[in-house]
């Protein structure tokens, strides 16, 4: 294996000039510590990457993403950090660096900090460093993770075949369980709740999947049928999946498991057998076989007992 990019010399932070604004980048940047890389000149350096540069940028909104009286200032800077790394191990892809732009109500100025805690925790669990970014006063709170991975052979939305099975990791349904349960005015189960809370790319795993014959991926933002029905439109294929498979967290049926979005697992599909135990006993999670992809008008449909039946929608910002 080629040598973590954590193994190469780290690229020293300079000196900031004097304001206020730089004020802020420098706590920032000294609650990092070495987590953050080269910061403070016109733009980060990177040395060339083995394989493919993968590129990915998401955006959080206060209020389209999350709720403040959800969620913890840590657990938001969290969130939105996993979420971009996500992207990266949709296509099986390893970090190299992110980049960071917050735009700051005043209300939120007191807060900073602990958000930048919390895109620390999501960049040290994928073991990966803060390049640069960007801090701007705004009206709402919005922070935009941009991330850098590398990827001999990235995987796409476009690789399914008909024949191939589809596989999904981990157990879906807390998120939206526990969006539900905040909707309703109740408080949700502690499990569920964290689920949301601390969602966590599944990078490594995503990179064994590819090893072992994966050949389309996608991670789970919308829901399970919203998002593989991007890789069936991608790929030309249809793809049906078993209901009864779907793997769940305990407390939700098959259809919140399928519609459940911000999950992100990732969701693959396989011409060969993949070694689901081997897999669970490396990464301490299932690996479950959902369905198959068939050829036919591209979409997903979703069959209990053998029955098709209506597939849960998913989350669309425009609809
Ligand atoms: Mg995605």
């Amino acid at each position: 294996m080629a040598p973590s990019r954590n193994e190469r010399p780290l690229a020293r932070s300079i000196p900031l000039g004097p304001g206020r604004e730089f004020d802020l980048i420098r706590e920032l940047v000294a609650r990092w510590g070495p987590l953050a890389e080269g910061i403070g000149d016109d733009a980060a350096i990177l040395p060339p990457v083995e394989g493919s540069v993968v590129l990915s940028t998401d955006t959080s909104v206060e209020g389209v993403h999350f709720r403040r009286d959800w969620l913890s200032p840590r657990e938001i800077g969290l969130r939105a950090a996993a979420a971009a790394l996500s992207d990266l191990a949709a296509m099986a892809a390893e970090p190299v660096g992110v980049l960071l732009a917050l735009s700051i109500p005043e209300r939120w100025l007191r807060d900073v900090g602990d958000l930048a805690d919390g895109v620390a925790d999501a960049v040290g669990e994928a073991d990966t460093r803060i390049l640069g970014g960007d801090v701007t006063r705004a009206a709402e709170l919005a922070i935009c993770v941009t991330v850098v991975g590398s990827a001999a052979a990235p995987l796409t939305r476009a690789g399914a075949r008909p024949g191939d099975a589809v596989y999904v990791t981990g157990a879906l349904g807390g998120p939206l369980s526990a969006v539900r349960a905040w909707q309703r005015g109740d408080r949700p189960a502690a499990a569920h709740r964290e689920r949301f809370a601390h969602p966590r790319p599944r990078i490594q795993e995503a990179r064994w999947l590819a090893a072992h014959g994966a050949r389309a991926a996608v991670d789970i933002s919308d829901g399970l049928v919203a998002d593989l029905a991007h890789v069936a439109r991608a790929s030309g294929v249809r793809i049906v999946l078993e209901a009864e498979r779907i793997p769940r967290v305990d407390g939700v049926g098959w259809r919140e498991a399928a519609a459940s979005g911000e999950e992100y697992e990732v969701a693959v599909t396989a011409g060969d057998p993949l070694d689901a135990p081997e897999f669970a006993e490396r990464f301490g999670m299932p690996l479950t076989a959902i369905g198959r992809v068939r050829a036919g008008e591209p979409g997903v449909e979703v069959t209990l007992a053998g029955e098709r039946v209506a597939a849960p929608g998913g989350w669309d910002h425009f609809s």
